[in-house]
């Protein structure tokens, strides 16, 4: 079942002339360039990328004191899933890791594997999301590429998306800056993306009603940000979920981390979901969801900006830092036990973004 897309614009090129993806418009020729500038030059539309030229060239941007920069790469399988699709994980992706920088998203590029036979209809689609997406983040698509492969040598679309962040300050928002005594937080409810994919892979979609998290982040960071609160690190809860990116931040920042099961919400759903295919919701990727480490006399205030976000009305402190057991994830069971909460031993769930 694919989630219906609202088209805020009619395909610029005609969809019906042109069904599917050829090899041959990967070869740089008259229709692969009628097809994919006129489709993406549409969607995308804004000054930098309207340069038409190799690169973008970009003024430096008022007010930054330093940019950031990453890269990620999306191969979901299936490309439409309750609650988003590639292009929407593929932009939100990017300027998520850039808002875990304290940046704001500016500038993107989207980089395309196409499969020979791909509807044009469902690159369409593809690309009116990330239009919309990228909206959403304030982000501007600025450059990008397209490739064509045979059939059968990639499962529809790849897409890989880069950007750059504007820095607007001088905290250094990463592990070696995490110190003792700081609270925890999450910014909501965990493990809705990878169980909203497993549902779709599986055909169960029908009777499950979990949606991806699937969500950008940026305007959260900005909102503490904004407020005052100097942010020790922040990480998205991605792959290998939030167990992952809490042992990530206790290796890297030498400190043990201390979490209470019981404040990190996990809905009905996502737990049968979980039971059912025998996953531990701790584990399971989100794509809207990060954690914050704050100095302990800004957690209130840190908790009460993020349940004011979208979709951050299970946000909660969740636990906190000691020096005891450097690289350490120690969790406190609901029942009163601890145990410790390693980094995931056996396979993630492949291709969930
Ligand atoms: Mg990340």
């Amino acid at each position: 079942m694919s989630q219906p897309i609202e088209f805020t614009l009619s395909c610029p090129i005609p969809i019906s002339d042109y069904p599917a993806i050829q090899l041959a418009h990967g070869g740089g020729g008259r229709l692969m360039n009628q097809l994919i500038t006129g489709m993406f030059a549409v969607a995308f539309r804004n000054p930098l990328l309207d340069q038409r030229h190799d690169a973008s060239a970009i003024d430096w941007p008022a007010g930054a004191r330093r940019l950031a920069f990453t890269t990620d790469s999306c191969v979901v399988h299936p490309l439409f899933f309750p609650g988003g699709d590639i292009g929407k994980l593929a932009v939100f992706g990017t300027a998520n890791d850039l808002a875990m920088a304290g940046a704001r998203p500016a500038w993107l590029s989207a980089g395309f594997i196409l499969e020979e036979g791909l509807p044009m209809e469902t690159l369409w689609r593809v690309v009116q999301s990330m239009s919309a997406a990228a909206a959403e983040t304030g982000a501007q698509i600025v450059t990008g590429d397209t490739k064509v492969v045979d059939r059968g040598k990639c499962d529809g679309i790849f897409i890989n998306t880069s950007g750059v962040g504007i820095i607007g300050h001088d905290l250094v928002i990463a592990p070696s800056s995490v110190r003792e005594g700081d609270a925890v937080l999450i910014s909501g409810d965990v493990g809705r993306h990878g169980m909203a994919i497993m549902a779709e892979r599986e055909g169960l979609s029908f009777e499950s009603s979990i949606t991806s998290d699937c969500a950008p982040l940026a305007s959260s960071v900005m909102a503490l940000l904004d407020a005052g609160i100097t942010p020790h690190c922040l990480r998205d809860l991605t792959r290998g979920g939030l167990a992952s990116a809490l042992n990530e931040i206790a290796r890297d920042s030498g400190m043990e981390i201390v979490i209470d099961e019981k404040s990190v919400a996990v809905s009905e759903e996502v737990r049968g979901a979980c039971e059912i295919f025998g996953f531990d919701p701790l584990y399971v990727a989100n794509e809207g969801r990060f954690t914050a480490f704050v100095p302990e006399p800004q957690a209130a205030k840190t908790l009460a900006r993020l349940k004011a976000q979208p979709g951050g009305s299970d946000a909660a402190i969740i636990g906190r830092v000691k020096k005891g057991s450097a690289g350490l994830v120690t969790l406190k069971s609901a029942i009163g036990a601890m145990r410790i909460l390693d980094m995931l031993s056996g396979e993630q769930l492949p291709r969930i973004c």
